[in-house]
């Protein structure tokens, strides 16, 4: 199973982001997204964040331009017809995911690999709407992907080993370490940071504390790089919910129940970063809390 084209399809917070690192290793990618304006940021975020690697020398200029020329954008996804993996990173939603996969089925190669960069959906039931179980898996970056070194590899429960070493490999060549999980609700890493993430939502809606204190608490209390709030509105305060409603109604528990504050947050269009408010308002030159 040799990967020389990979396919993306989403080109937002990650979508862009696993586009640059594939690109910068070396393959051909084509980016797809449903709007040209999403297109037309995904590569103006691509260049700017090269452009940081080539003035901190973590990458030549030479590299940068031969990556942007490794790239190519669509609106079609017919244009995914020479892809050999395809990972699909397109908004946390299940309906949404299957509509991708079966429609682009009629255009893609029939030894096309497939993959899914979901956060938390079930990669067994996604690999079921394909006519591939076996050559489909869930890839999962973190955010940022360019820094972020971790790739955690989910083989779905048909997923074969062929499949699974050879995504291993793909992961390894972008430079990343990876780790193996099993496919239950939201895997290893967000099985664990979404119910922190909920936990200080709750303290904020119990007023046990506001906005700053809860960050300033976990970051100089527990040394995390950045407070749950504001790494809420990093991921986008969308896909956190969408995470804790699959863990919610996947394990059927109620310590997983998302907050009401949260839900709310995401009835006013509030995302977080990707919107330009969440727990903070980023409007000005500083993010500046919002309760
Ligand atoms: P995002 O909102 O930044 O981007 C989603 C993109 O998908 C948008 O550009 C949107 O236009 C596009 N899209 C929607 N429908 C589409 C379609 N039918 N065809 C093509 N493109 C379509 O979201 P994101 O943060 O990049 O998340 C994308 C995926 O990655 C989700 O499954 C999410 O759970 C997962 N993920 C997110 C993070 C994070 O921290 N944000 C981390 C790891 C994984």
């Amino acid at each position: 199973m040799k990967i020389k084209e990979v396919g993306i399809i989403g080109s937002g917070q990650m979508g862009n982001g696993i586009a640059h690192v594939s690109a910068l290793a070396g393959y051909k990618v084509v980016l797809i997204d449903i709007a040209e304006t999403a297109l037309t940021k995904a590569l103006e975020t691509i260049e700017k964040n090269l452009k940081r690697q080539v003035q901190r020398e973590k990458i030549s200029q030479e590299e940068m331009d031969k990556a942007l020329g490794n790239i190519s954008t669509n609106i079609d996804s017919k244009a995914l017809k020479n892809a050999d993996l395809i990972i699909e990173a397109a908004t946390e939603n299940f309906d949404l995911k299957v509509k991708i996969f079966k429609d682009i089925l009629e255009h893609i190669k029939k030894d096309c690999l497939l993959s899914t960069n979901t956060s938390s959906l079930s990669i067994t039931k996604l690999a079921a709407v394909t006519d591939r179980p076996d050559k489909f898996i869930g890839l999962h970056f973190m955010n940022p992907v360019p820094v972020m070194k971790l790739v955690e590899i989910i083989p779905g429960i048909a997923t074969s080993d062929e499949m699974l070493e050879t995504t291993k490999q793909f992961a390894l060549s972008l430079g990343k370490t990876i780790a193996t999980a099993e496919d239950f609700p939201a895997f290893i890493a967000n099985r664990i940071l979404l119910p922190m993430i909920n936990e200080a939502v709750y303290a904020l809606y119990e007023g046990v504390g506001d906005i700053k204190s809860i960050d300033t608490s976990m970051k100089l209390g527990m040394g995390h790089p950045m407070g749950p709030l504001e790494l809420a509105d990093f991921v986008g305060l969308d896909t956190c919910l969408a995470i804790l409603n699959v863990l919610y109604e996947g394990f059927g528990n109620p310590k997983y129940s998302p907050c009401p504050l949260l839900v709310k947050y995401v009835e006013a269009g509030w995302y977080g970063v990707k919107s330009g408010k969440g727990f903070y308002d980023y409007s000005g030159d500083k993010p500046v809390p919002t309760r």
